[in-house]
């Protein structure tokens, strides 16, 4: 029953022109005594399909009923001046599948919502249940996002939705603040994504991360090009070749005293901030057409390490971010060079396209001087994923203890950013053999995510997951609630798994 004292948290949604934002900024309890939901104005209301339907007039409860028998999960009650959707949780078990079909529930509240233009909506569950309510305003939220910086009439576009009325006793203040401060931290992910490389460059992003880092609290530094120069980053360095804007390496540092592990965990996100390919350049339609998007490795690093800081979980991570942009210009490195890396090795480069392995693996190396317990990377890697998964989820390989592994997959239903392990048989290590140095850069017609993996593992000599977001990185149409460009996946993933640890 609704009867009984609620409490009243309110979600503020302010869209500003040039970054996406959500805040709450209110904590207010409200006692409800005996307020029926059919006295709450624009209001969602969760029900269960086995609970017995109350809390609606005879007529809406006639009305839920036969939606019901037709399988209708989400009815529309909405009368003049009033939204009212009740969403049918018609799912058995409580289960990462009942989660996100909440989350795309709220993607269709949302879209509902702006079309009646409401500024405030209430959102309850009628047998008072905390997470269906958390997953559906997620859901909402997330869905919110508009990316508006160019347009000249961006005011106009700015999404009504201000305020989202939590009505339910069991919501704790911090669990509303921790997922704004996830979703603020996508919706950053996500802008950094949509930013073009005209804005956009590895200096830029350098400095993006550097002003996150200030105002969410953790240690950014970054080395310009003579640093990478003295460090003999050679894949960095040689990527950057054809383009006139210098590299960056960024170093984000988040340790607290009170930190679970002590040896960190290290974040590593490719940061090619524009990939023409390089002299072995891509076609322009469905290719280097969205190759803005190739850093959101490291948006995704940025953004977790935001949320981790601002809600002070005490995990100790480091995040390493090599960023570049891959042009043919200048003197672009090309075809059979062969570039003497940051570890040592020798690589003879077969394709100049596949750049983002080339700094991913002075990072790599780079990391073992923090003697980590685990290292992670983030990169939009190869089109073989894509061709492999679609945009469904994220391939992942590594030779981390299973246990490690199986949690990192869990984070992924938990968040539906999900795994698929691919192996990583050493047999692979094969295909990257050259002639004339120690690796080459491409393995050929086959198992190309793989390879790509097996390269990186090279340059490491610590448990490693490879994570490879190409596809699931940047839409070019929309999908539920991560919308169209860039997703900004990742984020939900790493938090989920650190705040697991
Ligand atoms: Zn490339």
């Amino acid at each position: 029953m609704l009867y009984g004292k609620f409490k009243f948290i309110t979600f503020v949604n302010s869209q500003f022109k040039i970054k996406a934002m959500v805040n709450i900024n209110l904590n207010s309890t409200i006692n409800f005594e005996k307020t029926e939901i059919i006295e709450i104005k624009n209001s969602v209301i969760i029900i269960n399909k086995q609970d017995k339907i109350v809390n609606f007039s005879k007529e809406e409860k006639k009305f839920i009923e036969k939606a019901i028998k037709s399988d209708e999960t989400i009815i529309n009650l909405s009368g003049f001046n009033n939204l009212k959707l009740v969403i049918v949780n018609n799912t058995e078990k409580a289960d990462y599948k009942q989660a996100e079909a909440l989350r795309i529930a709220g993607n269709k509240v949302f879209a509902e919502s702006e079309k009646h233009k409401i500024e405030e909506l209430n959102i309850l569950s009628s047998n008072n249940c905390k997470n269906e309510i958390l997953y559906l305003t997620e859901g909402v939220v997330l869905s919110s996002y508009k990316f508006l910086k160019y347009f000249k009439d961006a005011e106009k576009k700015i999404t009504k939705l201000k305020t989202i009325n939590i009505l339910n006793t069991k919501a704790k203040q911090t669990e509303i603040d921790t997922l704004k401060t996830l979703i603020n931290s996508v919706f950053v992910a996500r802008d950094l994504v949509n930013e073009p490389v005209n804005y956009l460059t590895a200096e830029k992003l350098a400095d993006e991360i550097k002003k996150i880092g200030k105002n969410s609290g953790f240690d950014v530094e970054v080395f310009g090009k003579n640093k990478i120069e003295s460090l003999k980053m050679g894949g960095l360095l040689a990527v950057n070749k054809g383009s006139i804007d210098p590299p960056t390496f960024t170093i984000v540092t988040w340790k607290p005293k009170n930190a679970k592990n002590k040896k960190p965990i290290v974040l590593v996100g490719k940061g090619v901030v524009f990939d023409t390919g390089g002299l072995s350049l891509k076609p322009t339609a469905g290719s280097m057409d969205e190759m803005k998007c190739d850093m959101a490795g490291a948006a995704a690093v940025a953004g977790t390490i935001k949320t981790l800081a601002e809600t002070k979980t005490p995990v100790y991570v480091i995040g390493l971010i090599p960023a570049t942009d891959n042009r043919p210009g200048q003197n672009a490195y090309a075809p059979q060079d062969v570039i003497k890396m940051y570890n040592g090795s020798t690589v003879e480069v077969l394709n100049t396209d596949a750049e983002g392995r080339m700094i991913l693996a002075d990072a790599l190396s780079y990391a073992k001087q923090f003697d980590p317990e685990l290292v992670i990377d983030l990169a939009t890697l190869t089109g073989s994923a894509v061709a492999a998964i679609g945009h469904y989820g994220i391939v992942g390989m590594g030779n981390a203890k299973p246990e490690i592994f199986d949690k990192l997959k869990q984070s992924g239903e938990n968040t539906y950013e999900r795994i698929v392990e691919f192996p990583f048989w050493e047999e692979y290590d094969e295909l990257i053999k050259s002639d004339i140095a120690d690796l080459k850069n491409v393995g050929g017609k086959y198992a190309g995510a793989i390879t790509a993996g097996k390269f990186l593992e090279h340059f490491t000599d610590y448990p490693y997951i490879h994570l490879d977001i190409a596809g699931p990185a940047y839409l070019s149409s929309p999908d539920k609630y991560n919308g169209k460009n860039g997703t900004g996946v990742g984020v939900r993933l790493l938090f989920d798994f650190f705040k697991n640890m």
